[in-house]
């Protein structure tokens, strides 16, 4: 295997959660009845505690440390029941566990959900193929966790009772709290995100600010005849920030905040999702000016009639009751509706029409002087040891989002703790980046000798083609002790932002990329699967350089882009390819040219180049693990040993 840029979406969020439910319709009366039925709950709920465990051989482990393990692929299967996830990893892990802070090996593992939404978590568990299971709390022990479950919202419920009494004198309006499901963010100038919170993105920041002026002032514009996009669509991979933005705009313009996750519709009842969106319409236009944002639009703004197994109703009913929202209220009123997505290519066009999401504000995967930026935000709280350098750290992670750092810095403080450090070094955040970049290392799987030559050899080649060819990007890092899914890796890092591939540039990569074959064939004259990674990941390579690019010999600079996604993203299955069986077969053709070519290429280097090959190699099977430097000298070592000629 080889992998040159990761960029996976990691989000842990942690917003000011804070329901305010409306008080005029309870009496005292009322009021008092449910404190003293939550003092009872309190009470019944203390003496059967015991009750809710059901596995004792499961370790409590906090929801980042599950998201780890699920973005590793560890995860094998869970159960989600009630606020309880359950599950059981593919191999042990270690956690932090028990009082002592000692560390714990665990398989079964039991985790809360976290009280707000996490809009990544069925993407990942579709991505990892986890096996989920929801289970209705139906018996006793399930019940009781319920009810404990509970426990907390009937507290908050109590409180805010009160609260809303007290407010009322001061004319705020608060709203309904559980008819949207959607959440009211009040401004609260302590926790409220703002733009400080936000690093680099200085352009989508600059776009909002109009916005942010509007909210705050909206007579100003109104009396000058002005009117504001009603929508703004906010573009970008995951993880680039587009939700912490959103959040931010509340912040700075200080109005209510209300959220909804487009992902969210999908596990709804038919129905459901339309009345959502009325409600939470209706909601926001009471307590204007506001924003509305719906998080991860093309969930349900996917292009309709559309994809495997015709349309979805629940999500039509629900884009429609959006479309009619959107058409329904006028510019000038003080909603702002914002979006994100990271597909626009797949959104249905109605929804971009005028007077819909109109306007798009792109958000950009960070620069290297942005990420340095975005680790100073996530450092904050983290006291760093001296010879952390947050520059060379962010030149080291081109391609990582804002989420991605953000994990990083956290899994460089688990590290520390771990090994009872005070302060965060940097041999932490060095592991840290490896662990994000490369998956969870799965160590006590047990390889024999002659699978270790061959891994050995494996890597050993695409390192060794990824050193001799000019374009190829350096070497990180090549291991051979199991990562994640793969048994080995050869981690390149490109040196800087790349936006544009060069054809040379993409002619080294599939030699790298076909070097591990390469090597198999040299040495052991045997091929193996461990190339299956490598082989797709080559075959779309050349396919997009002859189809898309223009890069193949015989057919010119045509492309031949069906601007295809996958079809279970909502594309269109019959739609015929718009070029003949004959300009297919010639495509094939050339795409396998340009692969056996770049076999041909990589096995030429390691026939001249031998002893270096055989020098990584036994290192590799020796060390199991070699950094970039480590190779350079190796291969310059065994160089000089090769008689001349
Ligand atoms: P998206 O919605 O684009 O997938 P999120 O807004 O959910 O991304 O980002 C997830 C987390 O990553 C945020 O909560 C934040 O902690 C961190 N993050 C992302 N981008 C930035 C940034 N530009 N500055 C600071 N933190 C960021
Ligand atoms: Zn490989
Ligand atoms: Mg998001």
């Amino acid at each position: 295997m080889t992998q040159s840029e990761h960029s996976r979406g990691v989000c842990h969020r942690g917003a000011a959660f804070r329901p305010a439910p409306e008080g005029t319709w309870v009496s005292r009366r009322a009021r008092a009845l449910l404190l003293i039925a939550s003092v009872l709950l309190v009470l019944a709920a203390g003496s059967c505690a015991e009750g809710t465990s059901m596995d004792p051989e499961a370790v409590r482990i906090p929801y980042s440390e599950f998201r780890v393990q699920l973005e590793a692929g560890n995860v094998a299967r869970i159960v989600a029941r009630g606020s309880e996830i359950r599950g059981e990893l593919e191999s042990p892990a270690q956690t932090i566990g028990g009082t002592n802070g000692a560390l714990v090996d665990y398989r079964r593992f039991v985790t809360h959900r976290p009280p707000f939404e996490d809009p990544e978590l069925y993407a990942l568990l579709r991505r990892h193929n986890v096996e989920l299971d929801v289970q209705q709390a139906t018996d006793l022990s399930g019940a009781w966790t319920v009810l404990l479950n509970l426990l907390p919202i009937l507290l908050l419920l109590a409180i805010g009772f009160a609260l809303a009494r007290s407010m009322r004198g001061q004319g705020h309006t608060l709203t309904d709290f559980g008819r949207s499901g959607a959440k009211l963010y009040r401004k609260e100038p302590a926790t409220a995100v703002t733009f400080d919170d936000v690093a680099g993105a200085e352009g989508a920041k600059a776009e909002l600010q109009e916005v942010i002026e509007f909210l705050r002032n909206p007579a100003k514009f109104r009396r000058l005849g002005a009117t504001m996009p009603k929508g703004i669509l906010l573009v970008g991979a995951p993880g680039t920030g587009k939700t912490l933005l959103a959040r931010a705009v509340a912040g700075e313009a200080g109005v209510p905040f209300y959220s909804i996750t487009g992902s969210d519709f999908m596990e709804m009842f038919v129905g459901v999702g339309a009345s959502r969106v009325r409600d939470l319409f209706a909601e926001a236009k009471r307590t204007q000016p506001s924003i509305v944002f719906v998080d991860e639009l093309d969930s349900i703004g996917r292009l309709r009639g559309a994809g495997i197994g015709g349309g979805h109703d629940e999500r039509e009913q629900t884009l429609n009751q959006l479309l009619s929202e959107l058409d329904g209220f006028e510019r000038n009123e003080g909603v702002i509706v914002l979006a994100a997505t990271n597909r626009p290519d797949i959104l249905d066009p109605a929804l971009l029409r005028p007077g819909r999401f109109d306007r798009r504000v792109t958000v950009d995967l960070p620069t290297t002087s942005q990420r340095v930026a975005i680790l100073r935000v996530h450092s904050r709280n983290k006291p760093l040891a001296p010879d952390v350098d947050l520059e060379e750290l962010a030149r080291s992670t081109p391609g990582f989002s804002g989420a991605d750092l953000e994990n990083l810095l956290n899994e460089a403080a688990l590290n520390a703790a771990r090994e009872g450090k005070s302060a965060i070094d940097r041999s932490d955040v060095e592991d840290a980046r490896d662990k994000v970049l490369m998956g969870l290392k799965r160590e006590g799987m047990a390889i024999g000798d002659e699978e270790k030559q061959l891994l050995a050899y494996h890597e050993g080649g695409h390192a060794l083609v990824a050193m001799r060819l000019p374009r190829a990007d350096p070497i990180h890092k090549v291991t051979i002790v199991p990562r994640g899914r793969a048994m080995g890796i050869t981690q390149q890092l490109p040196e800087g932002e790349i936006h544009v591939y060069p054809q040379d540039y993409m002619a080294d990569r599939l030699a790298v990329l076909l070097a591990g074959r390469a090597s198999e064939t040299l040495v052991f004259g045997t091929r193996t699967s461990g190339a299956e990674a490598d082989l797709r990941e080559a075959t779309m390579i050349a396919h997009r350089m002859v189809s898309s690019w223009g890069m193949g010999l015989d057919l010119g600079p045509v492309s031949f882009d069906t601007e295809g996604g996958s079809v279970f993203l909502g594309e269109d299955l019959g739609r015929p390819r718009p070029y003949s069986e004959e300009t297919a077969s010639l495509i094939d053709r050339e795409v396998q040219r340009l692969l056996s070519e770049s076999l041909e290429r990589a096995r030429t280097i390691l026939e001249q180049d031998r002893p270096a090959l055989v020098a990584i190699a036994t290192a590799l099977a020796e060390k199991e693990e070699l950094t970039g430097e480590e190779v350079r000298e190796i291969v310059e070592r065994a160089s000089q040993h090769v008689p001349a000629g």
